[in-house]
């Protein structure tokens, strides 16, 4: 008796050699197996030989191989493997590049099923395929053909990725997920039955079944596009066992006692005072999310979501102030020193009248210097610290740490944060990201987390105005940086490496255009360079020197990227800005246009670009929205590159695609989010139970408490 936990070693025709192989894809057990998808679908039902192609097409032929031979070209080295099939009149001719060992698999007389593009042959005549997918099919008395009791004919057949290097062949799969179909006979369906008939989906047993062997008449189109009822129902399953599990584990973060802060008259009045400028909507109810958060007693679980400049951190520093009037000290964790060093200005700006001590621990403090800190922190005589991740990486000790903050821009992973957490008693978190993310991808990527946006710029701010300029014409661009640093403005000139390797004729590293700025171009203005090689101590005094208007023209990388306020700087130049992520240049844009003056984003580019590049640098020109962008910026990369997803421990999973599926992840949500409030409790604590035992085998890191 084999079940879905059985492992894939006792099954026959398995054994240990092969179980090895099918570790390296994951599979383990049964229902690892039975979740190895095909990757497409060919349609054998009516089969077609040679006589009825048509050279342009994609088709799968099934015929008898005539002959086959090894063709040398004269190009010594380049051996093609060459197989003719057919019947009567009709010829096809397979063609395989350095695939010699094809010669010993493929033989005169075998079946042969070739899927490929049909093309007419220009040496031999009639039609070729080139390096067509082939499969060798048992020799076939010809009344399977239509008896539909073959595996390899007759049917709509699966094909699947062959395994340890061509050993284990799709053909391999088939056979024996056939067989594990037809011992199993069933397999327990976790989806409340209300929930799948409320929206008509088909039964997880005969799914598993149906995306393995398609029923006869089933739409070849939403098989390989993954929207046949099947793959329907599977992807819909994996989304909401998720999101019910993340639920779950919302809810048990929950019921963590934390500390209840306390917000009373005089605290409420300071938080005002503490305020340089009136909040806007979006900042205030932010605010009022995580005040609500901290007063109640569980602890704080939230993400803080804004475009660049949309005044993230003065709402975290007024978190900080309720943390500190009540008593406890504040962990503010950023990705770069700069940063850091930046958050500690602003907060010392705005808190140091109130007596608060607000140390920044760097990275590249002396000994000396940080155990001095350290005192400071553990003794509970400073109530505030910054740094990177020098916080959790050093010993620090708090004596009670009430409220993590971290800027996280993606840079750390969930392990950091929790790290830093277990520097206190439950202390609130609070995340802060600035990429704009899908908000249904964010409730899913920071599944744990409760999620404020901030959707609104602060007052009188103008659309900063992006245009590409090529590079060829770049004069342009720094005579219009020359009109604005006139005005009394500050540029920004960003560029995608350090040094040129060689010596170019147009300089395109930070080096060497800040060579040409400074002596040639702009000798009249002063030109400050900022890069990755300078030390923490270099880079402070230069952005310091730049925040007070001293230089003018800041020539870097994109160590720039991250955060840097300065609203007197109007113009951002980018050079090779075909060289940069979507997200990024967004993020690079966003250090201007955060004042109130005009701002400029312009774009050198080469003519040479991909079409990629070019749709990211034509969405810059159209809109300013982050999340438009991140929309695209996803669509361009597809979700496993977006933005940091690999990190965040999100499951990989089986049939569903984050991209391709987001409306199906929306309505899976909503109906989990449903069944957990006011769902049939047996049942829902039948789904708790299934997703308890799969959960951690399944999703990995995702532990379900
Ligand atoms: P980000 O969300 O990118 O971290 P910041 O917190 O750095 O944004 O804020 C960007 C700039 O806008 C800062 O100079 C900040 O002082 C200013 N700012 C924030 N909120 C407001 C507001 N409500 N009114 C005016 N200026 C604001
Ligand atoms: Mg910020």
């Amino acid at each position: 008796m084999i079940t879905l936990s059985t492992p894939v070693r006792f099954l026959k025709g398995v054994g240990e050699a092969r179980a090895q192989v099918l570790e390296t894809k994951g599979i383990l057990t049964i229902e690892d197996l039975l979740y190895y998808l095909p990757f497409r679908y060919e349609d054998r039902t009516c089969l077609r030989g040679p006589g009825e192609l048509q050279p342009g097409e994609m088709a799968t032929v099934i015929a008898p191989v005539l002959r086959t031979e090894m063709l040398s070209l004269r190009r010594r080295s380049l051996k093609i493997f060459h197989a003719e099939v057919g019947e009567g009149r009709h010829r096809l001719h397979g063609k395989w590049f350095n695939s010699p060992y094809l010669q010993r698999i493929i033989r005169p007389g075998q079946y042969l099923a070739l899927h490929g593009k049909v093309e007419e042959d220009a040496y031999e005549g009639g039609l070729q395929m080139v390096q067509p997918q082939y499969e060798i099919l048992p020799n076939l008395p010809d009344h399977l053909f239509d008896s539909g009791n073959s595996l390899e004919v007759g049917r709509i057949v699966p094909i699947y990725e062959a395994a340890g290097g061509g050993r284990l062949t799709s053909r391999f799969f088939r056979r024996v997920i056939h067989s594990v179909l037809e011992s199993l006979g069933g397999m327990e369906d976790p989806l409340p039955s209300v929930v799948a008939q409320q929206i008509g989906l088909i039964p997880r047993w005969e799914a598993i079944r149906n995306i393995h062997f398609p029923p006869p008449g089933t739409r070849l189109a939403g098989l390989d596009q993954a929207r046949s009822p099947a793959h329907l129902r599977l992807i819909f399953e994996e989304f909401f066992l998720l999101e019910t599990g993340l639920t779950l584990k919302r809810k048990k973060a929950r019921e963590m006692p934390g500390i209840a802060f306390r917000t009373d008259s005089r605290i409420r009045e300071f938080l005002k005072k503490v305020l340089p400028f009136h909040p806007t909507t979006a900042q205030k109810k932010a605010l009022a999310e995580i005040v609500e958060d901290m007063r109640a007693p569980r602890p704080m679980h939230r993400l803080l979501q804004g475009d660049v400049g949309s005044g993230k951190t003065i709402v975290a520093l007024q978190a900080a102030v309720i943390a500190i009037e009540n008593g406890y000290q504040v962990a503010v964790m950023s990705p770069t020193e700069i940063l850091a060093t930046q958050h500690c200005f602003y907060f010392r700006r705005l808190l140091g009248r109130s007596g608060y001590n607000v140390v920044l621990l760097s990275g590249s403090a002396t000994p000396r210097e940080k155990r001095a800190i350290k005192k400071l922190l553990r003794e509970g005589a400073a109530q505030v610290a910054i740094g990177t991740h020098a916080l959790v990486v050093e010993d620090v000790e708090f004596k009670a740490l009430g409220l993590v903050i971290t800027d996280e821009q993606h840079r750390f992973g969930v392990m950091q944060r929790r790290r830093l957490m277990q520097k206190g008693r439950t202390p609130d978190t609070l995340v802060m990201t600035a990429t704009p993310i899908p908000r249904t991808l964010a409730l899913t990527l920071y599944g744990d987390l409760d999620v404020s946006v901030i959707d609104e710029l602060p007052p009188g701010r103008l659309p900063i105005i992006t245009r590409q300029i090529p590079v060829e014409a770049d004069s342009e661009a720094y005579e219009f940086v020359r009109s604005q640093v006139a005005l009394g403005a500050q540029a920004f000139v960003v560029c995608s490496v350090i040094e040129d390797s060689e010596e170019l004729e147009d300089p395109k590293s930070a080096l060497q255009t800040h060579e040409l700025l400074s002596k040639q171009i702009f000798p009249e203005f002063r030109v400050g360079l900022l890069h990755g090689r300078l030390t923490a101590e270099q880079k402070e005094k230069i952005m310091q020197a730049f925040q007070a208007g001293k230089i003018q023209i800041l020539v870097g990388t994109t160590v720039i990227e991250v955060g840097v306020d300065v609203p007197n700087a109007t113009v951002m130049v980018i050079v090779q800005a075909e060289r940069f992520g979507l997200a990024q240049l967004h993020q690079l844009r966003g250090r201007v246009g955060r004042g109130r003056r005009q701002s400029h984003c312009l774009l050198l580019t080469s003519r040479q670009q991909t079409e990629v590049a070019q749709q990211r640098l034509a969405a810059l020109e159209r809109t300013n929205n982050g999340f438009e962008i991140a929309e695209l910026d996803l669509r361009l990369r597809g979700p496993g590159e977006f933005m940091g997803v690999r990190q965040s421990g999100l499951p990989t999973f089986r049939v569903a695609n984050l991209l391709r599926d987001r409306e199906i992840l929306e309505h899976a949500r909503r109906l989990a989010l449903d069944f957990f409030e006011a769902g049939d409790r047996q049942e829902l604590a039948r789904l708790v139970r299934y997703i308890k035992e799969n959960w951690n085998r399944r999703y990995g890191l995702v532990a379900v408490g």
